[in-house]
């Protein structure tokens, strides 16, 4: 069995932030030589989010303002945990969306369903945070 292991760094421009990563994805998987298998991709930070979906602006939007709803940022007193931090709703957000994601390889590509994309989302950015991508198989 073949491994291979690497990590996706990101630093957004703003505090919440989607990047599609899946032409990072197929880079990797491409690098590790692996044609069967299974892909994992999981955020290393606990604010931040690995998950898929549609890349369609309008989705993005509605997912934006869902998670406002939720887990709104402000006030940041409205947070325990913000006693002594500001990104209590950042924390929230990546667990509803999601820590990792694991794609079937087959016959050397990701074996998505339709419109299939991997994301990573941001919740509290503006700094560098990590995403590792894990690929085992033959
Ligand atoms: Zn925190």
């Amino acid at each position: 069995m073949k491994s291979f292991r690497k990590e996706l760094w990101f630093k957004t421009q703003s505090r919440r932030q989607l990047i599609n990563i899946t032409p990072e994805i197929n880079k990797c998987l491409s690098e590790s030589v692996i044609t069967e298998g299974i892909c994992l991709i999981n955020a290393m930070h606990i604010t931040a989010s690995v998950f898929i979906n549609d890349d369609e602006s309008g989705l993005h939007n509605d997912f934006e303002k869902w998670l406002e709803k939720l887990a709104p940022e402000k006030p940041y007193s409205q947070y325990q945990h913000n006693r002594f931090e500001d990104n209590a709703d950042a924390h929230l957000k990546r667990t509803v969306m999601g820590r990792e994601v694991v794609v079937a390889v087959t016959e050397g590509k990701l074996d998505f369903g339709p419109w299939e994309q991997i994301f990573y989302g941001e919740f509290d950015g503006m700094r560098r945070k990590r995403v590792l991508v894990k690929i085992i198989g033959e």
